[in-house]
């Protein structure tokens, strides 16, 4: 239709087929996926199993350039290229995304379920609770908080023969001593590795963590954008005795949980990895764990079927993951890799998978290749890097663009030169990708302003920039149709050999791969450097581990691991038609 309509109407207009139907139409049996009401659904893990000798099909990651603050597309040219793939050229695909987080569908950005023509329907299912896996990583994640200010209270709080007696199964259910573990018996002077072995001094002293509350950090989450929970004091009852300390709240997506879900690849591996991760330090330095706090069982249990990802489908009917949603900067910005190694598998040899990566290329990219594929052994084929006019413009040397104010008429009006000199941008995120030795496929993701000499401009230009094909997409006003020539150049790209290799080999830290923690709005640290910028030097201000999830976190600058809400909020729009229970004001 023209004028497009809005995302909640399009998403509205169009009844999505019932799951069940859609889980048989890709090959899942009945007994493989669990239904959440009419159009969700949970894919057990055990169809994996059942497709072990089955090839994986081609693997295409869709990233951006560097972005204005409104988003270029990714997401939309995700489900647009799996909609022209599947629709229009017959080849069976699969579209994984990242669930999003309720703070910015409230707060500023509004929701993530795509745009216009491309789309995860029902949108509004899509943007707030889904089948619950956030609050999931909520419960878990606060569980672990509470588990550590409550083991302080008790350990200063009680004698040794108290703890002894309280402490001991925890000790003795212990068949095997974590790495960690036994490096704090040694460090203990116990020398001993076997559990059944200890004495009962011995347990007394193993069982007191000793933790260092000022080296705590393992904060309490939740998915709100909440800034007054950005500095808190807790434990100011008489009951806590004193034991009151500093600490803060992250929105949920930015918990090492959502982390771990991200990159784990089993259940067994998850409740490793969740073990893992570390809390804070004892009195001696010795890291302390989630294993330590005797609370790993209990966190697995709270993300047993947070692992499973979650099915949807496109306006076209397309088969959609939506599955994990880590922060884009302390994390590593990318969905689950269960959900892509289950949809390679159910496409076929011959079909594609198309994942997407949070933020730039030069960080949602690059951390999908180092981080995400290292840890899944999966090799893409195709990255398609998305280019919008606007954003070219703006690192031409275009006003600044800030969500809710109107674009500056250089953004609604031709403007060769601006475009031509933005191209920078668009060249050095493709040399990035070349880097890793994947083909890529630029798609430009066309506004109703672009003018034809600009969109022929921007494709010039990638191609000489190396790029392996250029192509303007319609996706956003037409669906599926309108990406028709993306999916060809997808899948002519994909039929060349990757040669992707990594660009570092891990290092450090119990061999960990490196998530730099920076902005997204400049290939620098300064969200204003538009552009190339040059002969910057990179400021690390700290360096931190997600030891479970598995990786190391350089600071370069300030993150904010809480957003705020803006003065004008989302949630000013959105409401409940009480008559018919429909949502309105979700975009
Ligand atoms: P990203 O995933 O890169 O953050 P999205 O795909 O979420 O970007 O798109 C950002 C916003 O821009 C969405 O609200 C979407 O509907 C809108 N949008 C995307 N492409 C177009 C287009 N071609 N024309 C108009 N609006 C668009």
């Amino acid at each position: 239709l023209s004028p497009v309509p809005s995302d909640i109407e399009i998403s509205r207009a169009q009844t999505p087929k019932a799951v069940d139907v859609l889980a048989k139409e890709i090959g899942l049996l009945a007994d493989e996926i669990e239904i959440y009401g009419k159009s969700k659904a949970k894919v057990r893990l055990s169809v994996l199993e059942r497709f072990k000798d089955q090839a994986d099909g081609k693997y295409v990651l869709v990233a951006g350039i560097t972005p204005t603050p409104l988003g270029e597309g990714k997401s939309t040219v995700t489900i647009g290229l799996v909609q022209a793939l599947t629709a229009h050229l017959n080849v069976n695909s699969f579209a994984c995304l990242r669930q999003p987080s309720q703070g910015p569908t409230f707060g500023v950005k509004g929701g993530a379920a795509g745009g216009g023509y491309a789309q995860i329907i029902p949108m509004e299912e899509f943007n707030l609770h889904l089948t619950g896996d956030i609050h999931a990583i909520t419960a878990a994640n606060n569980l672990l908080a509470a588990a550590i200010d409550t083991r302080i209270l008790h350990e200063n709080t009680q004698t040794d023969k108290a703890l002894y007696n309280r402490l001991v199964p925890l000790v003795n259910g212990v068949r095997e001593f974590s790495e960690i573990q036994l490096a704090r018996l040694k460090k203990l002077g116990i020398n001993k590795t076997d559990p059944s072995t200890l004495t009962e001094e011995e347990v007394s002293k193993f069982a007191r963590l000793s933790i260092d509350p000022s080296t705590i950090t393992w904060q309490r989450v939740l998915d709100t954008n909440d800034r007054f929970l950005r500095k808190i004091t807790i434990g100011q009852g008489n009951t806590e005795k004193g034991y009151s300390r500093q600490a803060q709240f992250d929105i949920a997506v930015a918990s090492e949980i959502m982390a771990v879900l991200a990159l784990t690849d089993s259940l067994a591996d998850m409740k490793a990895r969740l073990g893992r991760m570390v809390v804070a330090s004892d009195k001696s330095g010795q890291p302390v764990t989630a294993d330590d706090l005797g609370v790993t069982g209990a966190l697995t249990v709270l993300m047993k079927d947070a692992i499973k990802p979650n099915l949807m489908q496109t306006l076209e009917g397309t088969p959609v993951f939506v599955h994990a949603g880590p922060f884009a900067n302390i994390a590593h910005g990318n969905s689950s890799v269960l959900a892509d190694k289950i949809a390679l598998k159910l496409v076929g040899e011959e079909g594609f998978v198309v994942t997407e990566a949070g933020f730039g290329a030069d960080i949602g990219m690059e951390k999908f290749f180092n981080i995400k594929c290292r840890a899944s052994g999966l090799v893409p084929d195709v990255v398609v890097l998305v280019a919008t006019v606007r954003a070219l413009k703006m690192h031409g040397g275009g006003p600044s663009v800030t969500a809710g104010v109107p674009l500056k008429k250089e953004y609604t009006e031709e403007n060769i030169q601006l475009v031509a000199d933005g191209c920078c941008n668009l060249q050095k995120q493709i040399q990035i990708a070349q880097l890793f030795g994947v083909p890529v496929v630029v798609a430009l993701n066309v506004f109703k302003t672009d003018t034809r000499a600009e969109i022929d401009l921007v494709c010039e230009l990638a191609k000489r920039a190396g790029a392996f094909d250029a192509v303007p997409c319609y996706h956003w006003s037409v669906g599926g149709k309108g990406s028709v020539d993306l999916a060809r150049a997808v899948r002519e790209a994909a039929s060349k050999r990757s040669r992707f290799q990594f660009l570092y080999d891990v290092q450090g830290f119990g061999n960990l791969p490196i998530c730099m923690a920076k902005t997204h709005l400049s290939l620098s640290h300064q969200p204003d450097k538009k552009g190339v910028p040059r002969d910057f030097i990179l400021p690390i201000s700290d360096v931190r581990a997600s030891i479970g999830a598995g990786f190391i976190y350089p600071l370069v600058g300030t993150m904010s691991t809480m957003p705020g809400l803006p003065t004008r909020p989302c949630f000013y729009d959105i409401d409940l038609d009480t008559e018919t229970e429909q949502v309105k004001g979700l975009f």
